[in-house]
């Protein structure tokens, strides 16, 4: 299946209302901003530090080879064209629901607040989800101070949108109220069921839980008895675990996905897809919390005690899955694009992360296969416990997300000045220091970003 995004009149199964648009409206802001500085200013000029006067318009790329002392004026005029940063969100950015204030500054630096004036490409990609990428965005935009879009934004379930032709009738686990069923629903999934309307229809399938009014009210009411779920998708965190466990177990155990059945064989149940697998997550509380692969591991295990040993494969979405980061890098492409201007792929992308098991190892997977350089960098301001040892190693840890978009900057200033000096073949070697051959089948047999967790144990014996 093709992870590529529909463009122009083709366009109604990727995003709709969203990245598609974020895009056409990126490209007529860059047609408008181009006209625009044409018509006000035929030639804009930067000034570096040995006062020769460059020309560059405001969508030309570089990275300077000379670091200027004084900021460059206006800021943000200059693009590094060479890297990138993606990072994640939870633990990185945010904490608790709060800003971490480093993240706030790291913003600053990388939207030209830096002694070089340049403006550094980045995307945000993280597990969590339960809403809309476009109002993730808005939270996120208010709490950065800064404007983010959701063309430069992945979440959790974003890629499941490509799966919204695939499946006819599907059950939505997770989130808040009937969240999770408007994004499905704006993904392109045509019948979305909620445990909530399985719950009005039957209100025994949960013994220790009743529908609040308001639930009662939004639930659908439908004959399932004519109902086939063709898949599960577990979009965001479950508010109720033990009921979506019973709802979930029930439709796995089921002839074909048919409600009210049971398989003899308990093989016939529909693909379950979970959109990410992190068993911990940094919230709040001083210590992590349990996150949906907690519950992904629940579901196995019940099932196999239920059914007297029977293995059930679920999937999951979301980091270290390889497609995850595929995805990211064509979302990436297209970011840099249209919002930069640039049309070759960045040589480095920084990878800034706080989990070990889901960052820090799908970039460092991810890097073995790429063909740009895919870094690793692990912050202190989430999970990470001082003084441990992780179980996947990042090539750089530091205290904040600024301290690692410092490092990533300067880093690439220092690779900017050896490269004048030394010929590029040498310098892409020096780059990209060692290449790790995996089979071909972590980037080619899917149909979709999943693995297995059979795909998953041969993915860690080869890594
Ligand atoms: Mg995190």
């Amino acid at each position: 299946m093709s992870l590529e995004i529909p463009q122009g009149d083709g366009k109604p199964s990727f995003h709709r209302g969203s990245f598609v648009d974020e895009i056409e409206h990126a490209q007529k802001d860059l047609v408008d901003s181009l006209h625009d500085s044409e018509s006000h200013n035929e030639s804009p000029s930067v000034s570096s530090s040995d006062g020769s006067v460059p020309t560059l318009s405001p969508t030309q790329s570089a990275t300077p080879s000379t670091p200027p002392s004084e900021p460059i004026s206006p800021p943000g005029d200059l693009v590094a064209d060479s890297f990138a940063f993606a990072f994640d969100i939870d633990g990185v950015l945010i904490r608790g629901g709060r800003a971490i204030p480093e993240a706030v500054e790291a913003m600053k630096v990388l939207n030209g607040q830096n002694e070089y004036g340049i403006k550094i490409p980045y995307i945000f990609l993280t597990n969590g989800g339960g809403k809309s990428e476009a109002e993730r965005c808005k939270d996120l935009s208010k709490q950065m101070e800064i404007d983010i879009s959701p063309a430069q934004f992945i979440c959790g379930h974003t890629p499941m949108s490509e799966m919204a032709t695939k499946y006819g009738t599907v059950l939505v686990v997770g989130g808040e109220g009937e969240k999770c069923r408007q994004v499905a629903e704006s993904y392109g999934f045509k019948d979305v069921v909620t445990p909530g309307d399985i719950i009005k229809h039957n209100s025994a399938t949960t013994p220790f839980r009743k529908l609040t009014p308001e639930e009662l009210a939004n639930s659908r009411e439908r004959d399932f008895s004519n109902v086939t779920i063709d898949a599960v998708f577990v979009f965001a965190d479950s508010r109720d675990w033990a009921g979506d466990l019973q709802i979930i177990l029930d439709v796995a155990m089921s002839k074909g996905g048919r409600l009210g059945t049971t398989s003899e064989t308990f093989d016939e149940g529909p693909p379950i897809y979970f959109s990410h697998s992190d068993v911990l997550w940094s919230a709040a509380h001083n210590d992590p919390r349990l996150g949906m692969g907690a519950l992904r591991g629940i579901v196995e295990y019940t099932f196999k005690e239920v059914t007297k040993g029977k293995t059930l494969t679920t999937h999951a979405f979301g980091k270290p899955q390889i497609g995850t980061f595929e995805f990211a890098t064509r979302l990436l492409r297209r970011w840099r694009k249209n919002e930069h201007n640039l049309d070759s792929p960045p040589e480095t992308v920084y990878f800034v992360g706080d989990t070990p098991e889901s960052d820090i190892r799908g970039t460092n997977q991810y890097n073995a296969k790429a063909e740009n350089d895919w870094y690793s960098i692990l912050v202190k301001t989430g999970i990470y416990q001082e003084g441990t040892e992780p179980a996947y190693k990042p090539r750089n840890t530091v205290n904040s997300v600024l301290d690692a978009v410092n490092f990533g900057l300067k880093r690439e200033m220092e690779k900017k000045a050896a490269k004048n000096t030394l010929p590029l073949e040498a310098f892409n070697r020096a780059s990209k220091p060692r290449l790790t051959d995996l089979p071909n089948w972590l980037l080619d047999n899917s149909d979709c970003a999943v693995l297995s967790p059979a795909e998953e144990r041969a993915l860690t014996l080869t890594a």
